[in-house]
């Protein structure tokens, strides 16, 4: 049976998982969460903050601390790979919506490591690494979640609710069944990271440069160590062919000549998709984050997105364990699916769209959009607070 004192369970401990945990322990909820791994990740994988994102984790003590790990960026731009700067936007301009008006280049694992610590000084959240959740069974008053134990042995344990917070291949959302429809983008995405400072030969880059090319376009990304370049790559070359240094020499050189080789850290190649769950919420069992939706990363909303929705679920559930009706949570996803599907899937989509277009004449017409947008402070205001997920929680209140 579902005891007041039984606990909410998360399956995955990611950067969703986590924020998940540190709201509930805040409300006095308690949290057993199982994740798979031994430790955490330190994989490259998200870096980037929005400011809304910086808002919501000063709450738990984080925001100024992630501050002084990363880097500041006040300003990012979109470039053209043959004639440099098309638009240079100020976050400046968001200074009356956020106290963090700048994207915040900073390893997502640093956040993951820090919550870490926290729980364990504080207490109230059961963190269990090396446990696989293997399935669930969800009744009237609670959910029994089966898992593999470290030593493979298997054990089970009773939460009132479950949160999906399992990543893009989510096992809990798999077994739900839930149709996750969308798209494959066509081209695999490399990542590579290398000690090169692109700023000290790049006239006038930004720490993040969107560069279009009908080609081969780029992303170029500071994060507080390292420059980490982002290109689209043919999908029928095998991984060995897509990281071979010889390759991955000859692309960087193509963005920079340089005398010298480049000397590379990481190289991570991935297939990016565009996906959103047909639904969140299952009876006491909810998809948040890379469970829920998937999205390919221009733009930086994927962890960020994750993020809004672990708050926005669980302070719905905080709700409703202080007696507010179960149909509270069907806002959550009404709420953070619309968000997925009209905000996240349709801006990251449109900026491989802007970043790819081939066509001079439409190329011409998006370079002269930006333009436009940043030589007017109203409409620059305006594109920063959705490019920066400010609008999409502002826009929350309009959803039933
Ligand atoms: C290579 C790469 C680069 C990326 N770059 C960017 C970027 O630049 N910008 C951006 O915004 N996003 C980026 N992303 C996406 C971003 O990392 C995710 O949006 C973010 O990590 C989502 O967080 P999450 O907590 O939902 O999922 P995850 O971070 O995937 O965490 C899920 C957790 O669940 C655990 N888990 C899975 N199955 C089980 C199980 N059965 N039992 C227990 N635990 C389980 C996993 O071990 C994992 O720790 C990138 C992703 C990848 C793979």
């Amino acid at each position: 049976m579902g005891s007041p004192e039984a606990p909410v369970i998360i399956s995955g401990a990611g950067p969703v998982g986590l924020i998940a945990a540190a709201n509930l322990s805040r409300a006095g909820v308690p949290v057993v969460m199982l994740e798979r791994t031994t430790d955490v990740p330190r994989d490259l994988r998200a870096s980037t903050f929005h400011p809304p994102t910086l808002d919501m984790l000063a709450k738990f003590g984080i925001a100024d601390r992630l501050v002084e790990k990363g880097l500041v960026c006040p300003h990012w731009q979109y470039r053209d790979r043959d004639t440099g700067v098309v638009a240079t936007f100020d976050l400046g301009v968001l200074s009356d919506d956020t106290a963090y008006p700048f994207r915040l280049q900073c390893e997502q694992w640093k956040m993951s490591d820090m919550l870490r610590e926290d729980f364990a000084q504080a207490g109230g959240i059961d963190l269990r690494y090396g446990h696989t959740v293997t399935g669930f069974v969800q009744d009237e008053t609670g959910v029994t979640v089966t898992f593999a134990d470290p030593a493979g042995a298997p054990g089970e344990i009773r939460g009132r609710y479950l949160i999906a917070a399992d990543g893009a291949h989510s096992p809990i959302r798999k077994q739900l069944g839930v149709k996750f429809d969308g798209q494959t983008i066509p081209e695999i995405f490399l990542s590579v990271s290398t000690t090169f400072d692109f700023g000290t030969v790049i006239p006038d880059l930004a720490p993040i440069a969107y560069v279009s090319d009908p080609d081969e376009w780029n992303v170029l990304l500071r994060t507080p160590s390292l420059w980490r370049v982002l290109l689209p790559t043919d999908a029928t070359l095998s991984d060995e062919q897509i990281r071979d240094p010889e390759t991955i020499e000859r692309r960087l050189q193509g963005i920079q000549a340089k005398p010298g080789r480049y000397e590379i850290v990481h190289a991570t190649a991935y297939r990016v998709h565009e996906r959103v769950a047909e639904a969140y919420v299952h009876g006491r069992v909810f998809l948040a984050g890379d469970a829920a939706h998937l999205n390919n990363p221009l733009g930086g909303m994927g962890m960020n997105g994750g993020i809004h929705d672990a708050l926005n679920l669980t302070d719905k559930l905080i709700a409703v364990l202080a007696g507010a009706p179960a149909e509270t949570l069907g806002r959550y996803e009404r709420q953070r699916r619309k968000v997925a599907l009209d905000t996240v899937q349709a801006t990251t989509l449109r900026n491989r769209k802007m970043m790819s277009e081939k066509d001079p004449a439409a190329r011409a017409a998006y370079h002269d959009e930006l333009r436009g947008i940043v030589a007017d402070r109203a409409k620059h205001r305006a594109h920063l607070l959705k490019a920066s997920m400010i609008q999409s929680l502002r826009d929350l209140d309009a959803v039933a």
